[in-house]
């Protein structure tokens, strides 16, 4: 859209005085202007070209010359329309290696969750309504007894997501009163969701209790008052304390709680089904063992391990579970059908862990062998040294993915990948930082990591159908 020192421009109308500008009309009624009203409306054409004209006639005012004819104008015109149409939430290439990206998602869905999300949009479903004797149902109903199959628990709701549902679980069993966590659980995870401000918003106070690294039995039972209304444990998700280190097991902290006739509460953050090990994956505690060692509630993420959409699932005994759903704060954090659609052909994978791995997108991804990356990598490799040319040098390269979303923060999935960096050091950085923007800017977008003096591409979240959409787009790199 450049309209001055354009080489053309000797042979384009001068413009000096805003008199001399077309009519709204004019580029209106121009041949090229037709298929864009038709595509996009009257109302969108008459906006960008006054849009367009009253910029220009700014610039002229402003003592700018300027070089253009209509056609040009008509360009500038269709280039707003294009821009003001265009989606802003974007399908991306997530090749960050980490796999369950708060920032670009998290999980991935099944495709049988895909479906039955398009079916709930598109028709009439009975999410309140009970089929058998045609009366009011709970939408929870739709998927509580799976859960509770699943983790071994008495009940189950469900809310938007598990902040919502941590401070949904406080606001009904500790408001007015105290709750005790050990001062080493006391997380926040990334867009603030502090544990200490949850707790003030659902309006309990909080007791810290123990010391960053170390936490005893009698420090528990040491804090508890007639003013303690629970026992919390927070899932150290994003972190690892290590070290000179001791926390009183779930188990231990129940066992107390329960002692002194208090329920115990558990934020698992991601909360798996499944024991990861028999998928050859890094051991992360599942809601059924925390539901055995005597927490009375847990709650977890719909879209973090589990792999289905965003959601808060809280379990526990069946009189704890009645009275949160009786809190009003439910009504305000429930979940719409969209995500009850999605959330229970996710939760009946499960059911079947021989196809799992197969059908839940998120398991899928975590355990692609990285010999499979490996030979994607070198598929990749001379096509996107081509398409960057000799300022670049491209390799393959091993690296390590994240599971991400706070779920096993120190353990690396062994991965694979390209690396690229400037072939020369002069300007290295620049040329990375461009390099990263050139990738960022592509039609659909790849985003990478930027590391050690290069742009890291883990092939782990680019599976085979989506490769040659990859390809197909680098030439646009150059
Ligand atoms: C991720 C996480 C949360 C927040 O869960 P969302 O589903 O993102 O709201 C809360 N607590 C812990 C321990 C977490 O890991």
């Amino acid at each position: 859209m450049q309209t001055t020192a354009a080489p053309t421009q000797e042979a384009k109308p001068q413009i000096t005085h805003p008199s001399q500008l077309p009519a709204v009309d004019k580029l209106l009624l121009s041949e090229a202007m037709q298929a864009l009203r038709h595509s996009h409306g009257g109302e969108a054409c008459t906006l960008a070209v006054r849009e367009v004209l009253s910029d220009l006639r700014r610039r002229v005012l402003a003592g700018e010359t300027l070089h253009c004819d209509s056609a040009d104008m008509v360009a500038m015109a269709s280039q707003r329309i294009a821009t003001r149409f265009a989606p802003r939430l974007r399908p991306v290439f997530n090749l960050t290696g980490t796999v369950l990206h708060t920032n670009l998602g998290r999980a991935l869905l099944p495709q049988s969750a895909i479906d039955a999300v398009v079916q709930a949009m598109s028709a009439p479903a009975n999410l309140e309504y009970d089929l058998e004797d045609g009366s009011r149902g709970d939408r929870d109903d739709l998927v509580e007894s799976l859960i509770c199959e699943l983790t071994g628990a008495e009940a189950a709701t469900i809310v938007n997501n598990n902040a919502a549902a941590v401070l949904l679980v406080l606001s009904t069993l500790a408001m007015g009163k105290e709750v005790v966590v050990s001062r080493g659980e006391l997380v926040e995870i990334g867009g603030a969701f502090r544990i200490p401000d949850v707790m003030t918003r659902a309006g309990a106070k909080l007791v810290e209790v123990g010391t960053t690294n170390r936490t005893h039995e009698k420090d528990y039972l040491g804090a508890i008052d007639e003013n303690t209304a629970a026992l919390m444990k927070v899932h150290c998700s994003n972190y690892a304390i290590t070290g000179f280190t001791k926390a009183v097991s779930d188990a231990d902290v129940a066992g107390i709680a329960h002692e002194k006739g208090l329920p115990m509460i558990v934020d698992l953050g991601s909360g798996t089904l499944i024991d990861m090990r028999d998928w050859g994956l890094p051991y992360e505690v599942t809601v059924r063992e925390t539901v055995e060692a005597g927490a009375d509630i847990v709650t977890f993420s719909g879209d973090k391990l589990l792999g289905g959409p965003q959601a808060g699932i809280i379990v526990g005994k069946k009189e704890l579970i009645a009275q949160i759903k009786k809190n009003p704060l439910k009504r305000a954090l429930r979940v719409g059908k969209i995500t009850m659609a999605a959330l229970e052909p996710t939760l009946r994978l499960y059911l079947n862990p021989e196809t799992l791995a197969q059908e839940l997108t998120t398991l899928r991804l975590f355990t692609r062998k990285a010999t499979d990356m490996q030979a994607q990598a070198e598929q990749l490799q001379p096509l996107l040294q081509s398409a960057l040319g000799q300022h670049y040098v491209v390799e393959t390269a091993a690296m390590n993915s994240q599971i991400g979303s706070g779920a096993l923060p120190v353990e690396n999935l062994p991965s694979f990948g390209l690396r690229i960096y400037p072939a020369s050091s002069k300007q290295a950085g620049r040329q990375l930082t461009q390099l990263e923007e050139r990738f960022r800017t592509l039609p659909r977008p790849v985003i990478g990591r930027l590391h050690d003096d290069a742009l890291w591409l883990d092939l782990r979240c680019l599976e085979a159908d989506m490769q040659a959409q990859f390809a197909q787009q680098l030439g646009k790199l150059a």
